[in-house]
């Protein structure tokens, strides 16, 4: 149960710098603003059809909403993922990340709470999630022996 209040944690600072991210476009530009927020909603999708539909433990997600979406999501075989599951999981996480950074390099303080949310979240995610996670097939998986099918 601990390990959801952290895994919802980190999803809420992480959302919550790629919303900031987006703010900050479309404050600058409104039609980037739409591309980034297009950006956002794809690349969540992409997350929960190539890597969380895939998820051992999408049952009991650490992080509730992507293991819940999954449901809405054509069903994968549960196996290893494969290399193109995980380039796209990557690509996902790093374009939607990398996208604002543009704008958000013209105010260093905006930059700054950006860029302290995201490694707050990674920090939550690496010390207090992953360690009990039982997706057993993931590729970001701390401990070896946790592998407990849900
Ligand atoms: S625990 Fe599984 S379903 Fe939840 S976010 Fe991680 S990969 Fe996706």
């Amino acid at each position: 149960m601990n390990y959801k209040v952290h895994g919802v944690t980190f999803l809420i600072l992480a959302t919550g710098a790629w919303l900031l991210g987006m703010a900050v476009v479309m404050s600058s530009s409104l039609p980037w603003g739409i591309i980034d927020l297009a950006l956002i909603v794809m690349s969540f999708a992409a997350v929960i059809y190539f890597y969380c539909a895939k998820c051992t433990a999408r049952k009991v997600c650490s992080h509730v909403l992507p293991g819940y979406l999954t449901r809405y999501f054509p069903a994968r075989r549960i196996e290893p993922y494969s290399r193109t599951d995980v380039v796209i999981m990557a690509a996902a996480f790093l374009s939607m990340t990398a996208f604002p950074l543009y704008w958000l390099a013209r105010s260093i303080s905006m930059l700054l709470v950006y860029a302290g949310l995201l490694a707050i979240a990674v920090v939550e995610l690496r010390a207090k999630v992953c360690g009990d996670c039982r997706n057993i097939h993931c590729v970001l998986k701390k401990n070896p022996r946790c592998g407990t099918l849900p």
